[in-house]
């Protein structure tokens, strides 16, 4: 361990916790980033294929970019930033989707959001379930978006929370991947890695913060652990905190998971376009055809399909995604796909899920998750963004607001 007492201690250095312990650099206040894996980044995570291109594993898109804090990073880096509109806002494949299809899909999710906006105004939170046409034609696939924006079924959804996320319309990648992206920002902090927090003392006068590598003494923390981390208490709070284990646990981790495979003859197919595989359930992937024009396609796996496939391993995505691209373009088609890569977020141990839904009646436990306790525990995390939750700018911006706290409080 590399130092044993400090003032400030960051706890996970993912985006909010980077985006806190680059601020609080800045201020200038002695700060410890300290993370569990043996690298940072969290759910921000780039690897690269035998091809050399960067695969983001987690976050991949910046959302509202035209205000996304990552935006100005990656402009400060020279990052090469790729604003091709993403494949959701474009005509899907008309394979099994005709134009026509696709319009009264469209204007079926436009009414469902007008409902959903309408009914967040009511005193009562709901399920969104609730707010499906009965009977509707799309109802299956209005879900499979639901799993893929929120990586739950509408059952899950408060509608309350779901209404109030912002989203500018404005969607941007970065070619060398957003992991790397994130990562690089924080590579120059002060952090120890490998260093799980197994539990937060906080009795004394200083905290003792109690790690895989040893105790240490700080003034202040900001906690940017995963809500699901929290609620299955594998960070410990002493004395316990029971009103931030329910918080957590009323903004459960949904699951949204990827798979990387390579596509022979990619040239047939227009780059960024989309594909579902069934239109009329929510157990389908989406399929993002020729990412950044690339010979590959990335597919998505959300709500309790990615459940079920992590729970029959790895292997199990590709042969589902080959049953339904073959199902979509013949049999030929699976001699001409073969996996790279996927990674299971919900079996991950530092993450335990992929982005933070609220259950139905949870919507306002994203203030109790942030507030901090006694002046000197602060919490951040995409969680904690009553906006922007579920992204990594609302975990940039939850971490930045919470070293302002800091910073406040260090003035007083
Ligand atoms: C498949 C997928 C696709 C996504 N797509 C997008 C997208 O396109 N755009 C977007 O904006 N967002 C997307 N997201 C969400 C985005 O990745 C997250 O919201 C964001 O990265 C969360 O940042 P964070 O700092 O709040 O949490 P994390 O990144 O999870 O950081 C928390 C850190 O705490 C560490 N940690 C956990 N337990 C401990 C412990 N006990 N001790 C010490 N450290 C610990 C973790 O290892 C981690 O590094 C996606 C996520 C996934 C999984």
């Amino acid at each position: 361990m590399s130092k044993s007492d400090v003032e400030t201690v960051v706890i996970g250095g993912g985006a909010a916790g980077i985006a806190a312990a680059k601020r609080l650099r800045q201020a200038p206040i002695d700060c410890l980033l300290l993370e569990a894996r043996s690298r940072l980044g969290g759910r921000a995570w780039t690897v690269t294929d035998g091809a050399g291109y960067a695969l983001d594993l987690g976050c991949g898109w910046l959302h509202s970019a035209d205000r996304n804090p990552w935006a100005d990073v990656a402009k400060r880096q020279g990052a090469v930033i790729d604003k091709t509109p993403p494949p959701w806002t474009r005509p899907a494949l008309a394979l099994g989707f005709t134009p026509e299809e696709q319009g009264d899909f469209r204007q079926t999710m436009g009414l469902f959001f007008a409902r959903v906006e309408e009914a967040a105004q009511r005193e009562n939170d709901m399920a969104a379930s609730a707010l499906l046409d009965p009977g509707g034609r799309w109802n299956g696939l209005v879900n499979a978006m639901s799993t893929y924006i929120a990586g739950v079924e509408l059952d899950r959804l408060s509608v309350k929370d779901f209404d109030r996320y912002e989203d500018s319309g404005v969607n941007w990648r970065v070619v060398e991947g957003f992991g790397t992206l994130i990562s690089s920002y924080g590579a120059d902090l002060e952090t120890e890695l490998d260093c799980e927090v197994r539990c937060i003392d906080h009795c004394g006068k200083r905290l003792r913060i109690e790690t895989s590598k040893g105790p240490i003494a700080a003034d202040r923390a900001i906690v940017t652990v995963p809500s699901n981390i929290i609620a299955a208490e594998r960070m410990q709070f002493a004395p316990a905190l029971p009103a931030k284990i329910e918080a957590a646990r009323g903004l459960p981790l949904g699951l949204d998971d990827k798979l990387f495979m390579s596509l022979e003859n990619a040239g047939e197919f227009a780059s960024d376009v989309r594909l579902f595989g069934h239109t009329d359930r929510a157990a389908t992937a989406g399929y993002h055809i020729r990412p950044f024009g690339r010979p590959m396609i990335e597919a998505y796996f959300g709500g309790k399909l990615a459940s079920d496939l992590e729970a029959q391993g790895e292997a199990a995505f590709f042969d589902f995604a080959v049953t339904e691209l073959t199902g979509v373009f013949g049999s030929e088609f699976a001699a001409r796909v073969k996996p790279i890569r996927v990674h299971r977020w919900g079996r991950d141990p530092f993450a335990l899920g992929s982005y933070s839904c609220a259950l139905p009646g949870f919507a306002d436990c994203r203030s109790v998750l942030a507030a901090p306790v006694d002046d000197r525990l602060f919490f951040a995390g995409e969680a904690c963004s009553r906006h922007d939750f579920s992204t990594a700018h609302g975990g940039f911006n939850t971490g930045f607001a919470a070293a302002e706290q800091i910073i406040a409080a260090h003035a007083r």
